[in-house]
């Protein structure tokens, strides 16, 4: 067994512990739209406890967009799950710092009892047993403590999930900042349990078509600087859609080049969902971005955040800049 002063020194509660062992059947959930955090926080969790002789069933509140988990989609239902057997069943919410995030299930926990695993600061706490770690890169790496601390170890096939996850809150590895020792520390387990950094950066940056080169051409050509070049904006729209395809998405590429771009603090990337629905996507290397985002009804993390909200790109455009100005107020837009 790992002790658990190599990982952080996180503690797990006892409560958490006890509501792992509690229930003979378990639901999990990812958050909307999830990305593979929380996915494989659920897959690696749902194996874990297999393992334990539990039935754990997986459950997303919507379809999965993101193409490195698309593979996984199979094995989560967006079906809602009926009242019944309540006392047999404990529900287990990751990777969402809000219960929002989880869509129509959020009413379907009434009456169950219900765990949150986290790494989110601030939101609006929900559920009655919580492990909830700001400091922890991934919820994955919370998942990798909490099997480390009842069993021998992972198995591969946890250590592959939990190395996916983990790679791309970390945007593999490149967000990280010195005092992460510990976590290259547990990832050389994963690593040694038989996860290949070669196959998840293939799934997280490989395998692209020519439309998503192209649709990364289009939204580098649209870059606006504001505040002399520290926030940049870029955006994608349902033609982009239409005429690329939507697996031809790649934001995490997007983002990593606009951010080494010199002088950029603030990036921010908008998309129309849908006519009149923009969702956006915010990352930075100084400013908290996850308190414009809250203010705008989403959340996230300090340096990557995001929300969806009504209106035009220009209008949503023009709000987050007005959100920015006071922070960048030295500077012209
Ligand atoms: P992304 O830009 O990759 O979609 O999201 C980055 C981070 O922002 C996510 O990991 C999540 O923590 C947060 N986030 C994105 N969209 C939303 C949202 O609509 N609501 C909340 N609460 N958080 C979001
Ligand atoms: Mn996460």
């Amino acid at each position: 067994m790992v002790s658990p002063e190599t990982i952080l020194n996180i503690s797990i509660p006892a409560r958490l512990l006890r509501f792992l062992n509690a229930y003979p059947v378990y639901y999990l959930v990812c958050h909307e739209d999830p990305d593979a955090d929380s996915v494989t926080s659920c897959l690696a969790l749902a194996s874990f406890l297999r393992r334990e002789g539990k039935e754990p069933y997986l459950f997303s509140p919507s379809p999965f967009s993101r193409p490195e988990i698309k593979d996984y989609e199979g094995s989560f239902s967006t079906e809602r799950w009926s009242r019944k057997n309540r006392e047999r069943i404990g529900c287990i919410i990751l990777d969402c710092s809000t219960l929002d995030r989880i869509g129509p299930f959020s009413d379907a926990l009434d009456g169950f009892e219900t765990a949150v695993i986290d790494h989110h600061a601030g939101g609006r706490p929900f559920g009655s047993v919580r492990f909830i770690v700001p400091e922890a890169p991934s919820v994955t790496f919370l998942i990798q403590h909490i099997i480390e601390t009842l069993s021998p170890g992972v198995t591969r096939q946890e250590a592959e999930y939990i190395f996916l996850g983990l790679c791309t809150d970390t945007g593999f590895f490149r967000h990280l900042e010195s005092g992460s020792a510990g976590v290259f520390e547990s990832t050389a387990r994963l690593i040694a349990a038989g996860a290949s950094p070669k196959t998840v950066y293939q799934a997280m940056y490989g395998n692209r078509t020519p439309s998503a080169r192209m649709l990364l051409g289009r939204t580098l050509s649209r870059i606006e600087h504001h505040f002399k070049g520290k926030v940049l904006y870029t955006y994608e729209t349902l033609l982009d859609k239409e005429e690329m395809g939507a697996d031809s998405r790649d934001s995490d590429t997007l983002y990593s080049l606009l951010q080494g771009i010199k002088g950029v603090d603030v990036v921010i990337f908008l998309r129309e969902e849908e006519p009149g629905l923009i969702s956006a996507g915010l990352r930075s290397s100084a400013t908290d971005v996850s308190t414009v985002a809250s203010a705008c009804g989403g959340g996230g993390h300090p340096r990557a955040a995001g929300f969806t909200r009504q209106g035009t790109l220009e209008d949503v455009k023009t709000f987050l800049l007005e959100q920015f100005c006071p922070l960048f107020s030295a500077s012209a837009s």
